[in-house]
């Protein structure tokens, strides 16, 4: 059977930190900050998986208190939603996502993303979706103080 879940995150930008996303590093004024690279968009994607698992969000699994997640690429944390989905007996159908980012332009780098997302979780490039769009201007995102991804996975579950 088909469980499907749902994640959200969303970091501040700021100057002085690379701006990652999807595990591609995209050249910005500003970059997401957080403990680890702060990748918005690969952490709303495991989320959505550990949700589709009926699983504590990403948080637990790596808390932002741990010296050990300090600065790591988030493909790690992507490595381990699978993991679990894997001890299961589950098999990941589908990543849908979509960034929300006035600033820059993320439509050149979706095929990147796709590649490095679809490679963390040990899937294939056809079961990732990225989109994106901004924000109209509006709000936070509108003022480029921050970037959100959000995201669905369908993982198939032994009943
Ligand atoms: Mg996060």
């Amino acid at each position: 059977m088909v469980h499907v879940g749902i994640g959200y995150d969303v970091h501040q930008l700021t100057a002085g930190r690379k701006l990652v996303l999807g595990g591609v590093e995209i050249p910005h004024t500003k970059g997401l900050d957080g403990h680890s690279d702060a990748d918005a968009l690969m952490h709303a994607i495991c989320d959505a998986v550990l949700g589709a698992l009926g699983e504590e969000d990403i948080g637990h699994f790596f808390p932002n208190t741990d010296p050990r997640w300090k600065g790591v690429p988030s493909r790690i944390f992507l490595e381990e939603a699978a993991k679990q989905a894997a001890r299961r007996g589950g098999k990941i159908v589908n990543v849908d996502a979509t960034l929300i980012a006035q600033a820059p332009k993320i439509y050149p780098h979706i095929a990147e993303m796709k590649k490095r997302i679809a490679a963390a979780l040990g899937v294939s490039e056809k079961q990732i979706g990225v989109k994106a769009t901004t924000n109209e201007l509006m709000g936070f995102i509108g003022r480029e103080e921050g970037i959100a991804a959000m995201a669905v996975a369908g993982v198939d579950l032994p009943e």
